[in-house]
Parts: structure tokens; C-alpha cells; sequence
């Protein structure tokens, strides 16, 4: 069984591993032990701010000796409560914010090398330094790290033409459970050597090893890009739209991400930015062609446009026609998960469904919340073009919050298996933490648990990497 208390003794080796980067001041490790979402507050015994993998390998050996358990935290920003000590648990916080160097850009085999504290934001402006996109993108990056991305296996809004961040990762170099290095920091895009190692540590969350650095593909610069905000008449021409635009377009889709008419509202009411069109529609999306050549993406995109409008498909839209106005829809949309929390309390989902199925889920999930929470706000955006929908239940404008509060469980239960039953995920791109754990168990086959659990008992058999998330025993 392993414990978090921490003796005066192993207290002090721990500080000496990292010098004076440590925080042991209960005011000072606030801000490490809340959820991103604020729904989660934990204690933890310490947090620890190693310099590089040298001195997490010591720390996790430290704690494998003496069976303390420990967390991985990288911008915290995560969604489902996996970067802090689990509620009954002071756990020791290892934070990944000082290993934040780029090691080396090879610009010839396209990849970057990296720590894993490096904000997601400084890597994406580094590969534009030297003409080259690193691709993954969401609204989280100006204080997510990389290592978390990757642990998270993050999607975002560029999944459409990019992948999620496994895809966009060839080499890892992780700290496993017992301290021990794992060094498969290769920059090869053909490597058919055994099983592929890196696959199991993208996406586990923090529960099987520190990820410390990683090799990263970077892609051609976009010379050409076209940013259109569209107007629908409901959520069934938003696919349409989509596969019109696959057919039409190929591989130039690079963004789809649906907002419907409550999203404007909430921006209306929380926000500077005002809805651009001259009225008001019910459904929206935020569109993005790119291209690496010089090619006049408006006119691809009006082409399509005109076709969908001749059609019905589409009510409105504007093409964005300066930098500026590209900028002001981005915002727009990446706004809408920091605003919605000004609504105060809400039940959140990050479901996904076949791209096919959006326009039934969407139905299903409001028919839901009309029989079920009739004076909830419900708020649905995403990237719908991944069939990922973060649809929100949020408390009523008036009237009994503690009731609505009391509902989560079964608003929970209720809109995923909407999402199961339709062939979905009840999460698409945050992944499980210690918020989903129970669903994990309720929607995951007894055969795909077992084997989860045999993973990480093989790979941390004293159960003290960010025990309690993913899957527990
Ligand atoms: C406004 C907003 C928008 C968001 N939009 C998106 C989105 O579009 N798509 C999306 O996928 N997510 C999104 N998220 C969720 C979140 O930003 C991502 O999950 C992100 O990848 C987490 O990175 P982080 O550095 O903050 O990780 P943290 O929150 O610190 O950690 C997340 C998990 O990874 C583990 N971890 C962190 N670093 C390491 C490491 N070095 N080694 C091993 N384990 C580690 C932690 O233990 C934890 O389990 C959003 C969040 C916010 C607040």
C-alpha cells in the first residue's frame, strides 16, 4: 500500500534533489491543487520543480524506495482533474514547469526535440522561426505543456488534417514508476522494431511515467489560409456542409468547429466580442481551408459556399477578409470555454460520436435535457468536424442551483449513453483523470479493463503514479 506522508528525513532528500524548487507553503501550492474547472480541490504534501529528467529520475526512484506516491503536473489546465492528488490523498506534486528547453530543431527531417514543460504555444512559435508548423492547436495553449498534451493525448482544432497529438509525436523519453529512464528519444518515421512503446505512454494520463522529453514532426508552413464564419439553417446541414467540403476541397479542411446559438448568446453576455453577422441563426461554424502553395483558398471557399447556398445548406457567411477578422472568429470560438464558466456551475461533456451521427446526437442530447433539466442552459460547440461535441448543462439563470447540482449524476449518465449508444466515446479528447473514472468502468468492456490494469501493474506494481486515475485497483 503506498503512503504520501512524508518523513522529515525524505522531505529533505527530495528538496536537495531540486535545490530551492520546491513549494511546501499551503497558501503558495494553491494554485497546484485546483482543477482546471474549479469543481476539484486537493491537498498536496509538497510540490517539486525539477530542472531535467536527471532530477525527476531521482525524485520517482525516491519515491519507489520509500512507496510515495506521486502526481505528474504540467499546465494544469487539464479537464478532468487528472494533474492533482486525488481527494483523500496529500500527494506529492512533480511539476514539469521548469523543464522548459527545445533542444534541437532539425529542419531537414522536419522534428523538434523537446522537454516536457515547454508550453505548447512557445514550441508552435519556435517551428514558425524556421518556417515550419507544429500543428497542434487549442485554447489552452497559451499555459499547456506539451507533456500533458502528449500524456492527454490532446486533439484540439486542427485534428481534421493533422491528427490528435499522438500522431504528431516519433520519439518519447519517459521516467518510469520505479525511476528508471526510458530512452526512446528517436527521430525515425519508419521503426518497426517491437511493439511501439511510445503508444502506451501518450494518452495514460500521468499513471504510468513522467514524460520528459519528446521528438515532435513538424509540417509545412501554410502559404495560403481562408477563415470563414458560416450561418446554417440546422444541425444537419453542418455535415453536409462537411462533406461537401471534403469532396470539393481534399485535404485543405483544416478547422470545423460547430457553435450553436446559445454559445453566441453566452458571448454576447460575457465577453467583448459581438456576433459579426447582421442577425441572429441558430446553428454555426467556424471553417478553415489551408494550403502550403500560394493559392487563393477565398475563392475555393466561395466556390463551395455559393454551391451550399444554392442548396440550402447554408443561410450566411463571411469570409474573413483581414488577419484581423480571421482573429476576431478564432476568438470567438476559443472563448466560449473560458466564458461558460462565468455561468457558474455546469455539468460538461466531451463526447464523440461517428461525424455521421452528430446531427441525432445533438437532437437526442436536447430532447434529453428538456425532460430532464428543463431550466438548464445548455451550450454546444466543438469540433464537430472530428465528431467530437462539447455539449454543457449549465445552472439555471434563476432558480434552485443545489437542485440542478443535485441532477450531475444523472445528467451525466443520461447524455453518455446517448453518446454509447450511438457508437460514441463519453470522452473524446480529455480523457478519463479521476473525474471519469466510473464511466470508464460503466462504458469499457471487463476484457479492456483487465487489460488496462495489467498495463499499469506491470508497469508501476506499487500503484504510486497518479494512483486513483485512469483505472485504480
Ligand atoms: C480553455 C481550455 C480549452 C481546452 N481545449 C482543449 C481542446 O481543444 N482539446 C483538448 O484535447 N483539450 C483541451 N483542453 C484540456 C487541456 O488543455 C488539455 O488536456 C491539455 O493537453 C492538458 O495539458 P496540461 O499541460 O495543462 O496538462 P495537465 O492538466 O497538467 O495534466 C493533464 C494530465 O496529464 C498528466 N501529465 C501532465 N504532464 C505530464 C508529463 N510530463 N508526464 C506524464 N504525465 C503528465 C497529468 O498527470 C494529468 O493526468 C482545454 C482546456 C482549457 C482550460
Amino acid at each position: 500500500m503506498s503512503t504520501t506522508t512524508l518523513n522529515p528525513e525524505l522531505k529533505s532528500q527530495l528538496k536537495d534533489i531540486v535545490g530551492n524548487a520546491f513549494v511546501d507553503d499551503p497558501v503558495q501550492m494553491a494554485a497546484y491543487v485546483c482543477d482546471a474547472l474549479g469543481h476539484y480541490e486537493a491537498i498536496a504534501s509538497m510540490i517539486l520543480k525539477p530542472k531535467n529528467t536527471n532530477e525527476v529520475s531521482k525524485i520517482v526512484r525516491l519515491c519507489s524506495e520509500n512507496n510515495i506516491s506521486f502526481v505528474p503536473q504540467g499546465g494544469n489546465t487539464g479537464l478532468v482533474a487528472g494533474a492533482i492528488p486525488g481527494p483523500e490523498k496529500a500527494e506529492l506534486i512533480i511539476s514539469l514547469e521548469r523543464m522548459d528547453a527545445i533542444h534541437e530543431i532539425d529542419s531537414i527531417n522536419s522534428t523538434m526535440t523537446v522537454d516536457a514543460g515547454c508550453i505548447l504555444e512557445n514550441i508552435q512559435n519556435s517551428a514558425d522561426a524556421i518556417d515550419r508548423l507544429f500543428p497542434l492547436s487549442l485554447a489552452a495553449e497559451g499555459s499547456c505543456q506539451i507533456g500533458g498534451n502528449l500524456a492527454t493525448n490532446a486533439g484540439g482544432t486542427a485534428v481534421l488534417k493533422y491528427g490528435n497529438a499522438r500522431d504528431l509525436v516519433l520519439g518519447l523519453e519517459v521516467v518510469l514508476p520505479n525511476g528508471e529512464v526510458w530512452d526512446g528519444l528517436r527521430a525515425l518515421r519508419k521503426d518497426n522494431a517491437g511493439y511501439d512503446l511510445k503508444q502506451l505512454f501518450l494518452g495514460s494520463e500521468g499513471t504510468l511515467g513522467v514524460i520528459t522529453r519528446a521528438v515532435l514532426k513538424l509540417f509545412p508552413k501554410p502559404r495560403s489560409v481562408c477563415t470563414a464564419l458560416v450561418a446554417f439553417p440546422d444541425i444537419e446541414a453542418t455535415t453536409l456542409l462537411l462533406n461537401l467540403l471534403r469532396e470539393k476541397t481534399g485535404d485543405m479542411l483544416n478547422a470545423f468547429e460547430y457553435m450553436d446559438k446559445h454559445c453566441f448568446d453566452l458571448l454576447d453576455e460575457h465577453s467583448d466580442l459581438s456576433n459579426p453577422f447582421s442577425q441572429s441563426f441558430s446553428h454555426y461554424a467556424l471553417i478553415e481551408l489551408s494550403s502550403s502553395h500560394d493559392s487563393d483558398l477565398n475563392a475555393v471557399l466561395e466556390g463551395v459556399l455559393v454551391e451550399a447556398f444554392d442548396s440550402s445548406i447554408v443561410l450566411d457567411a463571411l469570409i474573413g477578409a483581414s488577419l484581423t477578422q480571421k482573429q476576431y472568429f478564432w476568438k470567438m470560438r476559443e472563448t466560449i470555454p473560458t466564458a461558460y464558466k462565468k455561468l457558474g456551475f455546469g455539468v460538461i461533456f466531451d463526447i464523440s460520436v461517428p461525424v455521421s451521427s452528430v446531427p441525432l446526437f445533438i437532437h437526442q442530447a436536447n430532447e434529453f435535457m428538456k425532460n430532464n433539466a428543463p431550466t438548464a442552459r445548455t451550450l454546444t460547440f466543438g469540433h464537430i468536424g472530428d465528431g467530437n461535441i462539447h455539449y454543457s448543462a449549465m445552472q439555471p439563470k434563476e432558480g434552485d442551483v443545489a437542485a440542478f447540482r443535485s441532477l450531475k449524476k444523472d445528467l451525466t449518465v443520461g447524455i453518455n449513453n446517448l453518446a454509447i449508444n450511438l457508437n460514441g466515446s463519453f470522452t473524446a479528447e480529455h480523457g478519463v483523470g479521476f473525474a471519469k473514472v466510473d464511466e470508464l468502468l460503466r462504458y469499457r468492456s471487463e476484457t479492456e479493463v483487465r487489460l488496462m490494469k495489467q498495463i499499469k501493474s506491470t508497469l508501476d506494481p506499487q500503484n504510486i503514479c497518479n494512483p486513483g486515475k485512469v483505472v485504480s485497483w
